[in-house]
């Protein structure tokens, strides 16, 4: 439930210090502590999960919710056009705190902040063959 190695975990439980936001029984939201943009917002789970994947359903519901709440916030408190909101999983994906959290950052006219991408296109059967892939792993709809 708590990992006395994880910053997040003693952020919940007050050991370390944090600005913090909002929070309810199972949410806090904080102020990272190096910024994107000056109000960049996370929201954890206050139990400990390492990702996206061992997060616990309710968990994820309150956490989803939580950042809808802090996103409108920002939007509010300073002025926004947009946001972004991103969750790096896997230190491949730059996760660097292995406890689940949402990043929600400000957005700003020409901030230069982007993904430097290089799009692909699908060849052949190969989009078929990726969504397969995927499909076998997901569970059939409800009837
Ligand atoms: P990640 O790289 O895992 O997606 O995001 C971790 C975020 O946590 C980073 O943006 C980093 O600045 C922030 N962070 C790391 N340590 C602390 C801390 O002790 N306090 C706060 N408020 N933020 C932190
Ligand atoms: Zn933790």
């Amino acid at each position: 439930m708590s990992d006395p190695h994880c910053v997040f975990c003693r952020i919940v439980t007050r050991e370390f210090p944090a600005e913090i936001l909002w929070e309810d029984d199972r949410v806090m939201a904080i102020l990272d502590i190096n910024p994107i943009h000056y109000g960049h917002a996370l929201v954890i789970p206050k139990g400990h999960a390492r990702d996206l994947l061992t997060l616990n359903e309710d968990d994820l519901r309150a956490v989803m919710s939580a950042t809808q709440k802090v996103a409108r916030a920002l939007v509010q408190g300073l002025g926004l056009e947009g946001f972004n909101i991103f969750s790096n999983n896997g230190k491949i994906a730059g996760q660097s705190v292995f406890h689940f959290h949402m990043h929600v950052t400000p957005r700003y006219p020409d901030d230069n902040i982007r993904f430097v991408l290089q799009l692909k296109t699908y060849r052949n059967d190969a989009m078929a063959e990726y969504a397969r892939k995927i499909r076998d792993h997901l569970l059939p709809p409800s009837p």
